[in-house]
This record gives C-alpha cells, sequence and structure tokens, in this order.
C-alpha cells in the first residue's frame, strides 16, 4: 500500500486567498445588485507593455519557421537574458553577479518554494511575521517545521520574526539562531522596507551566525526612497550569504506569463560545497527551461522602450497607492507602506480583528481586501489593499471606504 508525504496533511486547512473567494461569492449571491472592487489579492491590471509584446511576435514567428525555430530552452535560462539581467539589474547597480550567476526559471513563487529542497532536513528557518506563505508552506510539506499550534497559529521548529507598527516594520535578530533566513523586501504584505544600512547588518549577521538568507525582491521595481537597496548584492559579503529571487510579474506585468530568475552566487558554499553547484544540478534535474518566446518577452524589458514603458506602469500603481495612502489617512486611518511598494498594510479601526474589518468593508462599502492576520500572527489587526486595480476602480473603492 502506498504511502503519502504525511507532511502534506500538517498544512493547516484553507488557504487564504479561497477563503475569501468563498466569502465573496456568497455576498454576491446575496447581493447581486451590488458592484464588488477587488484590492485583494496581488494580481496586476495593466496590460504588456508594447515592447515586450512585440518581442513576443517577433518569438513566434520565429518558432514558426524551420530555419529559427527553438525547441528546449538551455535549462539554466539563455545567454541572451542571462547577460541583459547581470547587466542592467547588477552591473547598473555596481553589483558583481555575472551571468553564468543567474538561474532563469518560471516564477519566484516556484523559485520561493523550491530553494528550500537543496538544504538539510535539520535547517531552522526564520521568517518575517507576517510572511509571504509560500516560504513557510513549502519548508512544512518538506517536514521542517515541527508541529503545527492552531491556537498560536505557529509551528514548533520556526522562528517568527514579528513586524509591526511597535518595530516599524524591522525584523529584529532573532533570540535563537536560524540557519536560513526568508527575507522580502520591499515586503509583501506589509508594503513596507528598510535602509540599505539596516539590509547590510542582516548580511553581516548571516555571515557571522553561517545563516544563509533567501532574499526575495519580487517588488524591487517599486522602490522610490534613495537608500533602499534595489539588490542584496549591493551589501557588502552578500556573496557569501544570501540567495536572491526575482521575478518579471511585478515590475513587467507577467503574472499570466510566468518568468523570473534566481541568482546564486558562486561563493556561496557550505564548507567545500558549492550552492550554485547544487542548484545547477537541481535546475538541470527537474526543470526544463522557461519558454523561448517568454526569455524574449523577459530580453524586452531591459531595451530602452521597454524599461521606459515599464517605468510608466508602475508609476501608474504607485499613483494609486499614494491615492489610497493619503484618501485613508485623512479619512483617519493609521496607513504604513505604499512608498516603495504597491501595497496598502492598514491598522484597523476601532480595535477590529482583520477578518471583523474585511466582512465590514465588504458588506458596507463592497470592497475586498486581504486580512492581515492571514498571513501570520502578528497580521491580526491590520488589512491589506493592492494598489494594482485600475485608477478608477481605485478611486471608487477609496471614496466607499472614506464615506463609511
Ligand atoms: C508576487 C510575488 C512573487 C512573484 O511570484 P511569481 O511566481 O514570479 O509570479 C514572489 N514573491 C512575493 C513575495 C510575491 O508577492
Amino acid at each position: 500500500m502506498f504511502k503519502i508525504n504525511q507532511n502534506y496533511q500538517k498544512l493547516p486547512g484553507s488557504y487564504l486567498f479561497s477563503t475569501i473567494a468563498q466569502k465573496v461569492s456568497a455576498f454576491t449571491a446575496s447581493h447581486p445588485d451590488k458592484e464588488i472592487i477587488r484590492l485583494g489579492i496581488g494580481d496586476v491590471t495593466q496590460p504588456l507593455a508594447p515592447a515586450v509584446i512585440a518581442a513576443m511576435h517577433q518569438a513566434v514567428d520565429e518558432m514558426g519557421n524551420a530555419a529559427t525555430f527553438h525547441g528546449y530552452a538551455p535549462d539554466l535560462g539563455y545567454g541572451f537574458l542571462r547577460d541583459a539581467i547581470a547587466e542592467h539589474d547588477y552591473k547598473s547597480r555596481g553589483c558583481a553577479v555575472s551571468p553564468d550567476e543567474i538561474f532563469v526559471s518560471d516564477g519566484a513563487k516556484s523559485d520561493s518554494a523550491n530553494i528550500q529542497e537543496i538544504f538539510g532536513q535539520e535547517n531552522r528557518i526564520a521568517v518575517c511575521d507576517p510572511v509571504y506563505p509560500v516560504y513557510v508552506d513549502s519548508n512544512v510539506m518538506a517536514g521542517r517545521t515541527g508541529d503545527y499550534d492552531s491556537k498560536a497559529e505557529t509551528w514548533s521548529n520556526v522562528i517568527y520574526m514579528p513586524c509591526t507598527m511597535e518595530n516599524g516594520f524591522v525584523p529584529e535578530f532573532p533570540k535563537e539562531t536560524p540557519d536560513m533566513v526568508y527575507l522580502c523586501l520591499p515586503n509583501n504584505p506589509t508594503g513596507t522596507t528598510i535602509p540599505k544600512a539596516k539590509l547590510q547588518e542582516w548580511v553581516d549577521y548571516a555571515n557571522k551566525v553561517g545563516a544563509v538568507i533567501i532574499y526575495d525582491a519580487a517588488y524591487e521595481a517599486y522602490i522610490s526612497e534613495p537608500d533602499v537597496a534595489h539588490s542584496i548584492y549591493e551589501c557588502e559579503g552578500a556573496k557569501t550569504c544570501a540567495i536572491e529571487l526575482k521575478s518579471f510579474s511585478k515590475n513587467a506585468g507577467f503574472t499570466g506569463v510566468r518568468l523570473g530568475y534566481t541568482v546564486v552566487p558562486k561563493e556561496l558554499k557550505c564548507g567545500e560545497v558549492s550552492l550554485h553547484q547544487m542548484w545547477a544540478r537541481r535546475h538541470g534535474t527537474k526543470f526544463n527551461g522557461a519558454p523561448y518566446i517568454v526569455q524574449r518577452a523577459g530580453e524586452a524589458t531591459y531595451s530602452p522602450e521597454g524599461k521606459a514603458q515599464l517605468r510608466e506602469q508602475v508609476a501608474y500603481y504607485m499613483k494609486n497607492a499614494a491615492a489610497i495612502k493619503n484618501g485613508l489617512k485623512d479619512a483617519g486611518y493609521t496607513v504604513f507602506g505604499g512608498v516603495n511598494a504597491p501595497y496598502i498594510w492598514l491598522k484597523t479601526p476601532g480595535n477590529m480583528t482583520s477578518w471583523e474589518f474585511f466582512d465590514y468593508l465588504l458588506e458596507q462599502a463592497n470592497v475586498v481586501g486581504t486580512p492581515g492576520s492571514g498571513f501570520g500572527p502578528s497580521g491580526e489587526g491590520y488589512f491589506r489593499l493592492t494598489a494594482f486595480g485600475t485608477y478608477e476602480n481605485t478611486l471608487a473603492a477609496l471614496k466607499r471606504i472614506q464615506e463609511l
């Protein structure tokens, strides 16, 4: 008789976004006349940039011609894309990341879930609380997190770093020493980030205690303040302790196109063993490469036109973010984020729980957001709104909230 991976049985029941979807469909079923505005899930709404579309069209035509057809992509990524990434995301910022340290993938969600595979079972992970759920759940599936305490909503073998109003959403070094530290900066869900000097302290800490930092930079394109690092490799010593994950989803609207990459520096070693070689082995065995058409689309995001068009797209969403942030502030809310990330993190009014505020907003304003408690216990009493909607919807939602 076959056995299942029992670790899956430990995962707590309902996934945040399916609970939200159920509540929203129950509400629309009983109130068919109400028009819902969704500022919940972090998905983009703007179409792909013209430079990206042109590159995709051209790549499609190449695929229809025997002389220019492409089969399997090189499993670590096409040279043209890895070169463009190294040049524009790293060299231009003074980071020495070479093209062969860049592993092209189908997105940062899968990379952030898969990266734990090359680490031992006995490693202890540290995560920010609230957290992007993938980091914890992928370690649960691998059997690394111990037992779930359903009351506290925590795992016995996970180190939590609370990020709240009280510490300005800056994770502090934990009392217990972690082996793997997940950092997402600028942060989903809080929309906040930390100055480069603070990130340097984390790099120094990791090098000192022998921990690896899994650095998720999915929202890098939204950074607007000058003292914030765009890559962890801007910090001295990061190449011996950090893996960086990037995605084309949020900066270029590739959520439905699928493209990302992971940097594993050659200097990153455990004793004599190179993690770069391990990840290359893993990638080569389990992944057959991102599609040629999509990698050409990714390359186009680095052309002068592509860059200008994406800057406009990011500015569009950040205009939404500023509108939500200022509008809520004027209405008396305490709000965070929205300056270096497309998320607004607000304190629920009148000591409502996150889910109470969710229901209140859904029923009274017909606006859908995301309860902070869904991202971890320290998210209780907070609520996330995204700036990824259209400008018109964003303003309409804001007006409804202001009129409550
Ligand atoms: C959206 C997001 C990603 C990107 O995921 P893709 O799989 O590349 O679409 C990664 N990390 C965080 C924290 C995100 O919010």
